[in-house]
């Protein structure tokens, strides 16, 4: 009888591995498939011999082996979460645009702005020389170079800047009353039929907001965002894509998701001033927030060892746009999330990984008042410049960045739901897809 349980277990340990080897083929992964694919053979053969022969200790050893499956089954599963440590922090002071990379990427020598920033930041004109000193972003001098995807992401890019004006607007003055729960469940589930993966709404706090502007025409004006609410709207990137990075494609998908993020956020800011409501879309390139930190509160996700936000379904492989407004809204509730701060302690597969070291391995610190990670932004970007895309090797390889189906929604699931299931997942992570996985081959239509 024993035999017979071990070996309907055995089949079932088989038929999930050879599952996983199906997917895996179909998602490209091919160290996944043939890992899955020989597990799925070599684990069934103590369970087919048992059933099979008789020998010695046989029945000792089967209810060993019957109390070991179901014993481990018990453990890995059991919801055990223990409480994050530092909780929800807020930062002790606001950000200035002007401090982020991609402002001083646009300082040109000689200028006002230049001269300005660096003289009241002195110690960052050396590590700012050293990004001048390569190529630069979509140069086709850069290590990646590649004509195809450079000039698709090229054009998304010149699509965004023509969208930068349009980010707010004439208020209709027939204002329309509408009830807040109404509202945001409208937007929400309209959202995610232009193609959003999630919406998330919270108060506009004064620290989701920057100190000044960084970029374009209004440098060094202050902020002042009087909206009451916050949208913020993720979209999922490529996975194809992103496997490919720090190859072309990865800055071709992040400038098609940014673009698209921003149509969407730009749409319901429209929609929302068609009612009578202020509200601005906060897209690339014309933000006055940190889309991350709205997108936390709004309940989408945490922010992870990479600095980036991580959602339960996509990890970090999304780009989000904001919405600010005061129409009346309902703020949505947290997605019970805590599980990616204690994996993200222990996994440190993006630091693994990072070409420029810019990713830490040590436990989140102190940041102005917040305890979190701080990735090195200096020689990131540095790097950026070198290859001319923006790397996503990180992203590429986050376990947590997995596609949106079945198979890994179980696995995190079981990460989100158990301690002991987050470090068995980690490992097996790095058995199936291996600690430092090859950088992907272009797609065969772009690599033409
Ligand atoms: S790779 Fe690992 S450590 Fe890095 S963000 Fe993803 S889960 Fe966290
Ligand atoms: S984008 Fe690339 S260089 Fe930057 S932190 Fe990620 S892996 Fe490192």
């Amino acid at each position: 009888m024993i035999s017979l349980i071990l070996l309907l277990i055995g089949i079932l340990i088989s038929g999930v591995l050879f599952y996983v080897s199906f997917v895996s083929i179909f998602e490209k992964e091919y160290r996944a498939a043939r890992v899955s694919f020989l597990l799925s053979v070599i684990l069934f053969i103590p369970f087919i011999f048992i059933y099979l022969y008789d020998f010695q200790l046989k029945e000792i050893i089967s209810n060993i082996l019957l109390a070991f499956l179901v014993l481990s089954a018990f453990i890995l599963f059991l919801p055990i979460r223990p409480k994050v440590k530092g909780g929800f922090q807020i930062p002790a002071q606001k950000h200035d645009e002007r401090d982020v990379m991609f402002s001083r990427n646009e300082l040109k020598p000689e200028t006002e702005n230049f001269k300005s920033y660096y003289s009241n930041n002195p110690a960052k004109k050396d590590l700012d020389d050293k990004f001048r000193e390569k190529p630069g972003l979509l140069s086709s001098e850069s290590t990646m170079y590649h004509h195809l995807s450079f000039a698709s992401a090229h054009a998304n890019l010149e699509v965004i800047e023509a969208l930068k004006p349009i980010v707010d607007g004439t208020v209709n003055e027939q204002k329309i009353i509408v009830e807040a729960s109404g509202i945001s469940n409208y937007i929400e589930t309209w959202s995610t039929k232009l193609g959003a993966h999630s919406v998330g709404i919270t108060e506009l706090k004064d620290y989701h907001l920057y100190s000044h502007k960084g970029r374009g025409d209004l440098y060094a004006k202050e902020i002042k965002n009087k909206h009451k609410y916050a949208i913020a709207i993720t979209i999922e990137m490529d996975h194809e894509m992103i496997q490919t990075a720090p190859k072309g494609p990865v800055v071709m998908e992040s400038t098609q998701q940014y673009l698209n993020a921003g149509t969407i956020a730009l749409q319901v800011a429209y929609f929302i001033r068609n009612l009578g409501y202020s509200a601005r879309a906060h897209i690339d390139g014309n933000y006055e927030l940190i889309c991350p930190l709205v997108a936390r509160d709004a309940g989408l996700g945490e922010i992870g060892r990479m600095g980036l936000l991580m959602i339960p379904k996509l990890g970090p492989r999304v780009r989000i746009a904001v919405v600010t407004t005061d129409i009346p809204m309902e703020v949505s509730k947290s997605r019970n999330f805590s599980s990616a701060i204690d994996f993200c302690g222990i996994c440190k597969k993006c630091a693994d990984i990072c070409p420029s070291r810019s990713i830490s391995f040590d436990d989140r610190e102190n940041v102005d008042g917040v305890l979190r990670w701080k990735i090195n932004s200096e020689s990131c970007f540095t790097y950026w410049c070198t290859t001319g895309t923006d790397c996503g090797r990180c992203m590429a390889v986050c376990p947590y960045s997995h596609p949106n189906n079945f198979m890994h929604n179980f696995i995190r699931w079981g990460i989100n739901n158990s301690y002991i299931f987050r470090r068995f997942a980690l490992y097996m992570d790095d058995l199936f897809y291996a600690r430092k996985p090859k950088s992907g081959k272009l797609p065969s239509w772009i690599d033409m």
